[in-house]
């Protein structure tokens, strides 16, 4: 073996394809492996990491299809993917329907937004010193689920944990709560955080590191929305991070189910 091939290995530079296969989501060896899998939605972006065949199941895989689906549709993520879409598959200016309202832009940087809902005038758009608009409207309410949010967030976490540290690292007991999560839903007892300020933006990214007392915290960043997320349990008295306030971040308790957010 040569110097390098070793030093290759010894890094996990890139994952070992000739082992055995085995799920970092469900753990399975012995389920059907037909496919590889993007680490982050494929709507994201033709450039995120792919695992290779054999690192997630074809269960998992599909499952993991309808959760990333669910979150994507939800708004704000799908007013999002519109705002940061520059034109349509055929090279028009997008539109997009929700709920009660209309929105077509009409220029690279212009959105024209129109309720049905009525004759008059239910959209109240607000310049703000970033220079974005807040728009309110009584035709459109939010469909967020931060547990569907959450379950593509670790699920994403998860597999770039995978490809950067290998397999044997995802695969550590101490991520067996958060695959879990992904995979089946319910709760988790951590936080999910979701920065108030937005840059809309083409892409996802998503980095993580060792944080205390959090564990493993990962922050993700899709179409500009940021979100910062623990990987691992905490103590039930474990507050909100401190260096997080109420006033730049919407702060979800991932052990509710409720609507949130949980503090404000
Ligand atoms: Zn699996």
């Amino acid at each position: 073996m040569g110097h390098s091939h070793a030093f290759i290995h010894e890094q996990n530079l890139y994952p070992r394809p000739q082992r055995a296969h085995q799920c970092i989501y469900c753990k399975s060896t012995t389920t059907e492996f037909k496919s590889v899998e993007h680490v982050a939605p494929e709507t994201l972006g033709t450039e995120t990491s792919i695992l290779p065949r054999g690192y997630v199941c074809t269960p998992c895989n599909n499952e993991f299809s309808k959760v990333e689906d669910i979150f994507l549709n939800t708004l704000p993520m799908s007013m999002m993917q519109f705002i940061v879409t520059k034109v349509d598959k055929v090279g028009r200016f997008p539109s997009v329907h929700y709920q009660k309202v209309h929105f077509q832009k009409t220029s690279p940087n212009s959105i024209k937004a129109v309720s049905q809902a009525g004759r008059s005038s239910r959209i109240a758009a607000t310049k703000l010193p970033n220079g974005m608009f807040n728009l309110k409207t009584p035709d459109l309410t939010s469909t967020f689920s931060h547990i569907d949010c959450a379950r593509t967030l670790f699920k994403m976490a998860i597999g770039a944990i995978a490809i950067e540290q290998g397999r044997d690292v995802a695969l550590r007991p101490r991520y067996d709560p958060a695959r879990s999560f992904a995979l089946h839903g319910g709760t988790f007892p951590n936080w999910l955080l979701v920065e108030k300020n937005v840059k809309p933006r083409g892409s996802a990214t998503l980095e993580w590191r060792q944080l205390e007392p959090l564990g493993t915290g990962a922050l993700a960043d899709i179409f500009g929305v940021r979100f910062m997320f623990g990987l691992e349990p905490v103590e039930p008295s474990t507050p909100a991070p401190e260096s997080t306030r109420a006033a730049d971040y919407l702060i979800f308790d991932l052990r509710r189910t409720d609507k949130g957010p949980h503090i404000t």
